[in-house]
């Protein structure tokens, strides 16, 4: 699972090296969801649609979906990442963490 376990640790941030077994940098990992609220349709509107306009609607969907690689879809709704940082760049971050 952690495949770059051979890699060098190096800080997310400020990109120094980081050594495990040290305890001097931390492991952030971000976990970022699409709206999983299924869309809502207003009911008597689509109770009014015709079997080919829901056909059409599908299609057209299905067409979208077509030029996106299965990896471009899985990230249009779920990234997982993980960064390390240095304890240093950590205080900074967690203190602002969507500020970039
Ligand atoms: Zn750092």
């Amino acid at each position: 699972m952690d495949e770059d376990s051979d890699m060098p640790l190096l800080c997310h941030r400020c990109g120094c090296d980081l050594t495990p077994g040290e305890g001097n940098f931390y492991v952030v990992r971000i976990e970022a969801l699409a709206d999983p609220t299924p869309p809502r349709y207003d009911e008597d509107e689509f109770a009014r649609w015709t079997a080919e306009e829901i056909d059409a609607e599908i299609n057209s969907l299905l067409d979208e979906m077509k030029h996106l690689s299965e990896q471009e879809m899985m990230d249009q709704v779920y990234r997982r990442l993980t960064i390390h940082l240095c304890g240093r760049c950590y205080r900074r971050w967690i203190e602002n963490p969507a500020g970039g």
